[in-house]
């Protein structure tokens, strides 16, 4: 990036909604540091480019003819938007209980839970976890 944009900086941010954010004003590009752990580092590059191409465009350029020629000469293969697929983002470790009530983790919880609104009713169902990965 230093070589495109010697003065800019490069941070992480909080986002949820989007990869990728060009602060003009600031002379700084932010990645969500929540949806870059689900990129590929090709994907990172990728959307990297995307943001550094904006920056040499210029806010006014939009995703319009500049930005695409900026883009391209970067070579930045991606579309108008930088997106996490979003079967990615879906927790991959399912339980179900036998009156449907749906949980889903990230990674297999270690110790035994019980499905809460049916044991507030008094029925006891221990969540049984699947990987859906
Ligand atoms: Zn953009
Ligand atoms: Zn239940």
């Amino acid at each position: 990036m230093a070589a495109h944009l010697p003065r800019w900086s490069f941070d992480l941010d909080q986002a949820r909604a989007r990869v990728g954010c060009c602060h003009y004003a600031d002379h700084k590009i932010t990645l969500s540091r929540h949806l870059v752990v689900h990129l590929s580092a090709a994907e990172v590059d990728q959307a990297l480019l995307h943001e550094i191409a904006h920056a040499l465009a210029g806010h006014r350029a939009g995703h319009g003819p500049q930005w695409r020629r900026a883009a391209a000469r970067l070579g930045y293969t991606g579309r108008r938007t930088v997106a996490v697929p979003a079967a990615r983002l879906q927790a991959r470790w399912l339980a179900r209980c036998p009156h449907g009530h749906e949980y889903r983790r990230h990674r297999r919880p270690s110790t035994v839970a019980y499905c809460r609104p049916c044991s507030q009713r008094g029925e006891w169902f221990a969540l049984e976890w699947t990987d859906q990965g």
